[in-house]
């Protein structure tokens, strides 16, 4: 992570950077943000500027052994704290235990929160913390002697999910801090950490991203329209993670409007053998989404419905989906959109009683067949 990779929080960067240039750079810092601003990315490309060999007026070499060893987040000076759900069967109790998995996730994806996270770990719904053991395994690292860096960096993810033993040796630590150490601490909800550690840390608030800065990265980088960019950088409000979602749930939206294409299609020509490949597909797709898929399916009858009337202010279609319309749009009439609609939350039932997916979807694909000749 460099600055250049930074979304928007241009005043914050000049400043960090400012306080490298001059050597001022007190021993704990409290990184606070509204989550999804990028306080991580900022910390870590900050940890990185300050032990660059070469750094520039704007950000790290690339090239320096500092610099590489911080692409493969592996520098000796370098340590992580962060949540973990302990696994005592499987020797996971400390963060070093999760050290290959958090490396790996960091390189997939510079902005995240708690929540992906916990799903890369497969530990969604459980309870993370920052346990009382790994105080020791800080006090162990810090006792070392520093390898080689000019600040050996210790960087504290979501403090306040520290429990309460490490908190204080952790205060510890930063009330004598060892020479050239660093505690970067970044948070979302600063109130909850134990107030000595707050107030012996200089406070660096960072807000939420310019939404402009959004839209250019989303352009940029995701190669969205302006247009998309525009929708989805609103929607994201200054939380770069909640753009992802916004995306990531457009993606799950052309999937189903492809798989309710075909099913059309296949109805309407009566295309038994499609009918068994979509209802494959179907099944596929798993409970939750099956019954995600039946809403957005009815969704797209209601609106081809009301398209044939002509009021652009009562539909509410993206270009696609419209676009399918035209064509689709005469066969949903006032003679069976009722019945359709029905046959659609009968399905829905269905799914919720554990019905066979396959039977389901087959059964539904042969009545839709029946009701668009009405
Ligand atoms: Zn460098």
């Amino acid at each position: 992570m460099y600055f250049k990779d930074i979304i928007g929080q241009e005043e914050t960067k000049r400043r960090l950077i400012q306080s490298a240039q001059q050597g001022i750079v007190p021993h704990a810092q409290l990184f606070c943000e509204p989550e999804g601003a990028g306080a991580f990315p900022l910390a870590l490309a900050y940890a990185r500027y300050l032990n660059c060999a070469h750094p520039s007026e704007t950000d790290a070499c690339g090239k320096c052994p500092s610099c590489l060893k911080y692409d493969a987040l592996m520098h000796p000076d370098l340590y992580f704290v962060f949540p973990i759900v302990a696994n005592k069967e499987k020797k996971k109790e400390i963060c070093d235990d999760y050290l290959s998995e958090w490396r790996n996730f960091l390189n997939d994806r510079p902005y995240f929160n708690l929540n992906t996270w916990l799903n890369y770990l497969g530990a969604e719904n459980k309870q993370a913390i920052i346990y009382a053991k790994e105080s020791d395994e800080i006090i162990r690292k810090l006792s070392l002697k520093a390898y080689e860096a000019n600040y050996r960096v210790l960087m504290v993810w979501l403090p306040e999910k520290m429990n309460e033993t490490c908190a204080n040796k952790l205060l510890k630590m930063i009330e004598e801090p060892p020479a050239h150490t660093l505690f970067l601490l970044i948070s979302n909800n600063p109130d909850l950490i134990i107030g000595t550690i707050q107030s012996r840390s200089q406070r660096i608030n960072i807000r939420a991203i310019a939404i402009d800065a959004i839209i250019r990265t989303l352009m940029s980088k995701f190669g969205l329209s302006p247009d998309d960019a525009k929708n989805v950088g609103h929607i994201a409000n200054g939380n770069f993670i909640k753009a992802m979602e916004v995306i990531s749930l457009s993606e799950e939206n052309k999937l189903y409007l492809e798989l309710f294409k075909g099913m059309m299609r296949n109805s309407w020509s009566k295309n038994v053998k499609g009918m068994k490949e979509t209802a494959e597909l179907f099944v596929s797709l798993g409970r939750e989404r099956q019954k995600d898929f039946l809403s957005f399916v009815q969704r797209m009858i209601r609106e081809n419905f009301i398209y044939h009337f002509q009021e652009p202010d009562l539909n509410y279609m993206n270009h696609d989906e419209a676009s399918f319309s035209t064509k689709f749009s005469p066969f949903v009439n006032e003679r069976n959109v009722y019945d359709l609609m029905a046959e659609l939350e009968k399905a829905d039932v269905q799914i919720t009683q554990n019905v066979n997916p396959k039977m389901i979807f087959f059964d539904l694909s042969l009545k839709i067949t029946v009701l668009l000749k009405r």
